[in-house]
This record gives C-alpha cells, sequence and structure tokens, in this order.
C-alpha cells in the first residue's frame, strides 16, 4: 500500500538523467522528422515512454523532462512503480498481456489500457472498474497484424475489431478510445500499420471518438507515424537496452 504523503522520491544520478535527456532529444527528434516526412503536425503525436524493466527513478526523471505518458506491461511491476511514484503528474499506461485476475489491481493505478483484446477481458475490467474507479477507464482494442503466427502476442483479429468494440461501448464503466498494435516480426511494418489505419477508419464509422492509433516502437516508430499513429510507444531508444529476455515483446 502506499503512503504518497511520506515516500521519498526516488532520484537518478546526474549521469542516468543526462543519459535519459539525450535519447529524449534523441526521440523526440526522430518524431519531428517523421511528421514533417509525413506533412503531420508533431502535436499529433503522443510519446508514450516504456519503462519497463527500469527503476521508478527513470520515470521520475523522465517527468522531469517534461515527459507525460509512461507505460509498463507487467502489473506487479507497475503497481509497485505506481505506488512509489503516486503524486507524479504523468498518465499510466498499461501495454502488456492481462489476464483477467489482474483487472481489479489494473484499474486502480491504470489511466489507459491497450492491450483489450477478447470478451472475457472486458466483461472483467467492466467490472472492476465499475466498483474500484470514479471515472471510465480509457481503452484501446489491440489488434492482431500477425495472424496464424504463433508468437502469441496477443489481439483481436481484425475481423473480429467491431464486435469487441460494442462490447466495450455497451459496458458504461469502459471508454473506448481506440487501436493498439505491435508490428509482425521480420515483416514490413509498413503494410501492418497500412492495415491497422484502415481497420481504424472502419471503427471510427462506428465508434467516431476511438481516434488513437498505438503503434511503433523503438524500430519502427517512422513508419508508425506515416501511417498515422497518434501514440508511440518507446522503450529502448529512449532509456536503453533492456537486458535480454526481460520484458521485452521481441524475442
Ligand atoms: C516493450 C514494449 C514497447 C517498447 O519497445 P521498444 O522496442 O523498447 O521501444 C512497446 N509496446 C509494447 C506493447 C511493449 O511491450
Amino acid at each position: 500500500m502506499s503512503s504518497s504523503s511520506e515516500a521519498v522520491p526516488p532520484e537518478a544520478s546526474a549521469e542516468r538523467r543526462a543519459e535519459l535527456a539525450a535519447g529524449l532529444a534523441d526521440v523526440r527528434e526522430r518524431i519531428a522528422a517523421a511528421c514533417a516526412d509525413a506533412g503531420r503536425d508533431p502535436a499529433g503525436v503522443t510519446l508514450i515512454a516504456v519503462t519497463k524493466t527500469w527503476p521508478a527513478s527513470d520515470v521520475a526523471a523522465l517527468a522531469s523532462l517534461g515527459v507525460r505518458d509512461v507505460a509498463e506491461n507487467k502489473d506487479q511491476e507497475a503497481r509497485a512503480k505506481f505506488a512509489s511514484l503516486a503524486s507524479l503528474d504523468v498518465r499510466w499506461h498499461f501495454v502488456g498481456q492481462l489476464q483477467r485476475n489482474k483487472a481489479r489491481s489494473v484499474v486502480r493505478y491504470a489511466d489507459v489500457v491497450h492491450s483489450v483484446d477478447r470478451p472475457e477481458l472486458v466483461t472483467a475490467l467492466a467490472g472492476a472498474a465499475s466498483r474500484h474507479r470514479e471515472n471510465p477507464l480509457d481503452v484501446l482494442l489491440q489488434v492482431d497484424l500477425d495472424e496464424g503466427s504463433s508468437a502469441g502476442r496477443g489481439g483481436v483479429a481484425p475481423s473480429a475489431v467491431a464486435s469487441l468494440a460494442s462490447e466495450v461501448a455497451a459496458s458504461g464503466s469502459l471508454r473506448l478510445v481506440g487501436l493498439m498494435a505491435v508490428a509482425p516480426l521480420g515483416a514490413d511494418p509498413d503494410a501492418a500499420f497500412a492495415r491497422l489505419a484502415d481497420v481504424s477508419v472502419a471503427l471510427r464509422n462506428d465508434h467516431e471518438d476511438a481516434t488513437w492509433i498505438s503503434a511503433g516502437m523503438s524500430g519502427d516508430l517512422e513508419s508508425a507515424v506515416r501511417h498515422g499513429a497518434t501514440h508511440v510507444r518507446v522503450g529502448s531508444a529512449l532509456l536503453g537496452k533492456r537486458v535480454s529476455g526481460h520484458g521485452s515483446v521481441r524475442p
């Protein structure tokens, strides 16, 4: 349990802070260049710092450097970081695969859940949100752009997006804000993100407020911006290489 009023905020070393500042300048420059190439306003692309595996002190340092959105992919780790940083002025995004039994925990600290991909999860999150939150929880449907692969990173098939979206819209305690996807490993990200853009257009026919396209990571954010991403989720280009096998979506 957090006692945020007494918690001493963790602090990154000056050296680490400088490293993060350089990473952030670099990533912001890449986003700006990608927007210029695509004829888009950089204000239309929100940078979400994916802080998984990195300490809470890094999250605090990034926030002090102007980052307003942070993401985690594991409930236990996210919950602990949130508890030590509860007074920090950032939005917490949950981007990992989520089990139903974690819904009750996640709805207490997450502002946005990007990884809704099946009806049972809608039911679990909706129930938990109505019991434990005052405001609806913002959610995105994670779209599987790698159908037929056994990678197991989750996601709903493009053909099932409409029906899952209706379930979210009917829930009352969840607010559908858009779509999220990860480009398939080893495939052309442009083709994948173009497909995601099409799915988004179709979704907005029925849900005009579901405008977010959460796509693009360290390796492919330019492609995502080219295809309309409104939110890019960047980890390693910002914070450094994660220890292999620990929290990475890329094996
Ligand atoms: C880890 C992760 C990212 C960030 O990946 P990087 O390649 O480190 O930028 C983005 N999205 C999801 C869902 C992730 O799990």
